[in-house]
């Protein structure tokens, strides 16, 4: 079985400084590797490398195709705590197309807390939330049967991040692997994401798809296969895309 993903649903521009492609230097590589559709998730505050807010309300000013590949604007927003609290105010979140929700370690209040399946349970409550980013960081364990189950019944998807196979301790790798074994027993959703910080990485996500062709990962269950797949998902949640 051979995976063809046509949707990046999880890109950094250098308007979060960590990173290092413009937009349109993404795109470019995006229409090249022949992708449909990408998402621009910079980071939010208090990341220290986020852009400003304004960032979150200008960048519906950008097109709606750039270089033929077309471009949902949103954000990757910072879970804060385990009562599931995400960083950006709700009027900003309400723009935007895609909102990925990931625990980054220097927001995350709770840092001495080795569970964190009730953080994500109540994340998963969030409205705003379509996505939870690199759940498979093994700094942050959770119950991921229960919270597999829990992100399928309220139909968000858990993203699989090909960053996470370069930058993440070796356990994260084995966790990524059983989160989606463990989604392919309840049904539950996955996006699978480059997380690029360089344009060179936009696309990119041969670690992924090779872990998910080891485990004959169902088809069905990839929402970001397409754009027009992922934009029906992303509508059955509510958003006005
Ligand atoms: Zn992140
Ligand atoms: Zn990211």
């Amino acid at each position: 079985m051979s995976i063809n993903i046509k949707v990046d649903a999880h890109t950094h521009t250098n308007c979060s400084d960590h990173a290092f492609g413009t937009i349109w230097e993404n795109m470019r590589v995006a229409a090249e590797r022949g992708l449909e559709l990408v998402c621009m998730t910079n980071h939010t505050r208090p990341m220290p490398d986020s852009p400003h807010n304004w960032h979150f309300t200008t960048m519906h000013e950008l097109p709606e195709y750039i270089e033929g590949v077309r471009l949902l604007k949103g954000c990757e927003s910072n879970v804060l705590n385990k009562r599931g609290e995400i960083s950006l105010e709700p009027s900003l979140l309400e723009r935007a197309q895609v909102v990925v929700a990931s625990i980054h370690q220097p927001c995350y209040e709770d840092r001495a807390m080795i569970d964190h399946t009730e953080t994500w349970l109540n994340v998963l409550k969030n409205p705003y939330v379509d996505i939870l980013g690199h759940s498979g960081d093994s700094r942050c364990p959770y119950d991921i049967d229960k919270v597999a189950r829990a992100a399928r019944d309220a139909g968000k998807c858990i993203e699989i991040n090909n960053h996470t196979y370069s930058v993440r301790p070796q356990k994260s790798i084995e966790n990524c692997r059983k989160i989606a074994e463990k989604c392919k027993e309840v049904g539950c959703g996955i996006v699978v994401s480059s997380d690029a910080h360089t344009p060179w990485d936009v696309g990119n996500f041969s670690s992924a798809l090779k872990m998910l062709e080891e485990i004959d990962f169902p088809e069905e269950l990839i929402m970001n296969l397409s754009a027009e797949k992922f934009i029906g998902f992303l509508r059955a949640s509510g958003k006005n895309i």
